[in-house]
C-alpha cells in the first residue's frame, strides 16, 4: 500500500507550481514590452502608460526651498525640503494621522485638513525663515496624490476613482488640485500649487537627482507599480496635443494591471486565482496579485490551508485562527525566510504566538521553503518588468540604476538579489547591468524637485 508522503514530497509539487524558468520569464518580458508599446499608442488600456507631464530629467542643480504634501494611504506628510544642488537635500517632515471619517467625508473637508495641517506646519518650522520670503512671495508646494488621475497638465488632476480604502464625497470625477487650491486659500496660505504627482512618478526623478544612472523607478509596496523616463515622440496617443517630439516625459505605467483579465502570459496557480475570485476587485491587478505585499501572505495561507484540508498538516490541532482570509501577513514571510536558529524558531514563535498552532521541524522547514519559493517567483515576476521597460529603452548595453522603494523591496530578505538573478536569467551576462538600489523618497523630495521645475520655467 502506498506509504505516506513525507513533507518533501509535497513541496516538490509546489516547487513545480511556483518555479520561473528563464525561458518563460523571457516570453513574459516578451509579451509585456508590447503590452507598454500598446498603452503608449492608444488611450485606455490595461496598461494605461499614464503621461505625467513632468518633462525631463532633473540637472540635479535644483536649489531651493519646497513644500512637499503626500496623502498616502494611513498618513498625511507635509515635507520642507530644501534642494541644496549636486544632488544634495535637506529635509524635515511631519506626520499628521488621517482618521477613517476624513477618508470618507466630504472633499473638500479633507482638502481643507491638509491646508490646515500644512499651516500649522509651515507655522512651525518656516517661523523664523518667513523673513526670506517677499511680500506676495509664494512656496512652491508638490502634491503627491496616488490615486489614479487624468491629467492634461502637471498642476492640476481630475479623480478617476478613490483607491486604498478612500471613499470622499464629491471628488470623484472632479479636479483634486482645483480643489485643493481653494482649501489653500482659504486658509490664505502664501502657497502655489505647482505640481500634482504620483508616487511613482516622484521616485523616478527623486532618484535620478541622487543618482543620474537611474532610469526607472518601481515601487514594491501594498501595491506593484513602475516609471520611467518616455521620448514624446513615442507617446502615440498625446501626439495631437502638439508637445515638442523631442520633448522626454515621465510615464507612470501602472503595470500592476499587466495581463489582467485575459490571464494570457503569467503563470497563475490555483491559489493565484483564489486570491483574484475573492479579491474585491477580480480580474483587475493581475500581476500586482502575484507580487505586491498585499497578497504574498495570502497565497501562502491559501497553500497551507489546502494542505489542511487534505489532511497533512496540523491534525488534531484547530486551525481556525489560520483559516481567517489575509490574517498571514507577508510580513511572516519575511520573518520566515530570516529565522537563523536550526530549529526555527521564530517560525515556531509565529504559528504558537499568532495562530495556536504546534508545529514540528519538518513542517517549518516545509513553510519556510513555500515562503521561500513565493517571494522568489514575485522577485522574478519584477525583474520581467524591469526587462520589459529596459528593452524596450534599449538600456541593457549601456546598463542603468532601478530606483526602488516600498516594504517588500526594503525589508524582504534576499528580494533584490533574486529581482538580479532574475534580471540576468532574463538577458545572460549583460543582466548585471542593470541594478536596482533603495530609492530616495519619492513623495518628499521627488514631488520638491519636480515642484522646482515649474520654477525653472518662470
Ligand atoms: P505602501 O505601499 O502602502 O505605501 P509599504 O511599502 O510599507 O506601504 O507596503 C506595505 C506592504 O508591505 C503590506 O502589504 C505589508 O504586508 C508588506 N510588508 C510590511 N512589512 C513587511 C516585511 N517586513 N516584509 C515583507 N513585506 C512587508
Amino acid at each position: 500500500h502506498a506509504t505516506k508522503k513525507t513533507m518533501a514530497d509535497h513541496l516538490r509539487k509546489y516547487e513545480s507550481l511556483f518555479t520561473l524558468t528563464p525561458q518563460r520569464m523571457r516570453m513574459i518580458v516578451e509579451a509585456f514590452t508590447e503590452t507598454l508599446e500598446i498603452g503608449l499608442n492608444k488611450p485606455n488600456q490595461i496598461v494605461p502608460m499614464i503621461p505625467t507631464y513632468v518633462f525631463g530629467w532633473p540637472t540635479g542643480q535644483e536649489t531651493g526651498d519646497f513644500l512637499a504634501l503626500d496623502l498616502g494611504g494611513t498618513n498625511l506628510r507635509v515635507c520642507l525640503v530644501t534642494l541644496q544642488g549636486e544632488g544634495k537635500f535637506e529635509i524635515t517632515q511631519t506626520k499628521y494621522r488621517l482618521t477613517e471619517e476624513q477618508k470618507q467625508d466630504d472633499g473638500q473637508k479633507l482638502f481643507d485638513f491638509c491646508a490646515e495641517c500644512l499651516k500649522t506646519f509651515v507655522d512651525t518650522n518656516f517661523g523664523e525663515r518667513d523673513s526670506a520670503l517677499k511680500p506676495g512671495q509664494n512656496l512652491p508646494l508638490g502634491f503627491t496624490f496616488s490615486y489614479p488621475c487624468s491629467q492634461e497638465r502637471i498642476d492640476h488632476g481630475e479623480l478617476i476613482r478613490w483607491t486604498k480604502g478612500f471613499g470622499a464625497a464629491n471628488t470623484e470625477g472632479r479636479d483634486v488640485a482645483e480643489m485643493f487650491k481653494k482649501s489653500l486659500e482659504k486658509y490664505q496660505l502664501p502657497i502655489q500649487l505647482t505640481a500634482l504627482i504620483n508616487d511613482t512618478t516622484g521616485t523616478l526623478i527623486a532618484s535620478h537627482y541622487v543618482n543620474p544612472r537611474t532610469k526607472i523607478a518601481v515601487i514594491f509596496g501594498t501595491g506593484c507599480n513602475a516609471a520611467y523616463m518616455e521620448n514624446v515622440k513615442n507617446i502615440e496617443k498625446i501626439n495631437h496635443l502638439g508637445i515638442d517630439p523631442a520633448a522626454e516625459m515621465a510615464i507612470n505605467c501602472e503595470w500592476g494591471a499587466f495581463d489582467s483579465f485575459e490571464h494570457e502570459h503569467l503563470p497563475r496557480t490555483k491559489y493565484d486565482a483564489i486570491v483574484d475570485d475573492t479579491s474585491n476587485k477580480p480580474g483587475e491587478q493581475a500581476f500586482e496579485k502575484l507580487i505586491s505585499g498585499r497578497y504574498l501572505g495570502e497565497i501562502l495561507r491559501l497553500v497551507i490551508c489546502e494542505l489542511i484540508d487534505e489532511g497533512v498538516l496540523f491534525l488534531g490541532q484547530n486551525t481556525y485562527k489560520l483559516e481567517k482570509p489575509y490574517c498571514l501577513d507577508t510580513a511572516f514571510l519575511s520573518l520566515m525566510e530570516s529565522d537563523p536558529t536550526d530549529e526555527l524558531l521564530m517560525i515556531i514563535g509565529i504559528f504558537t504566538h499568532f495562530f495556536a498552532l504546534e508545529t514540528t521541524l519538518a513542517e517549518r522547514q516545509f513553510f519556510r521553503a513555500l515562503a521561500k519559493l513565493i517571494g522568489r517567483r514575485a522577485a522574478r515576476l519584477s525583474s520581467c518588468g524591469i526587462a520589459a521597460i529596459v528593452s524596450k529603452m534599449g538600456y541593457l548595453e549601456e546598463g542603468c540604476m532601478v530606483g526602488a522603494d516600498g516594504s517588500l523591496y526594503n525589508k524582504y530578505p534576499g528580494f533584490a538579489d533574486r529581482v538580479h538573478e532574475g534580471l540576468q536569467d532574463i538577458f545572460g551576462e549583460k543582466g548585471r547591468n542593470i541594478i536596482t538600489h533603495h530609492a530616495e523618497d519619492g513623495s518628499g523630495v521627488g514631488s520638491a524637485i519636480i515642484a522646482s521645475y515649474d520654477k525653472d520655467q518662470e
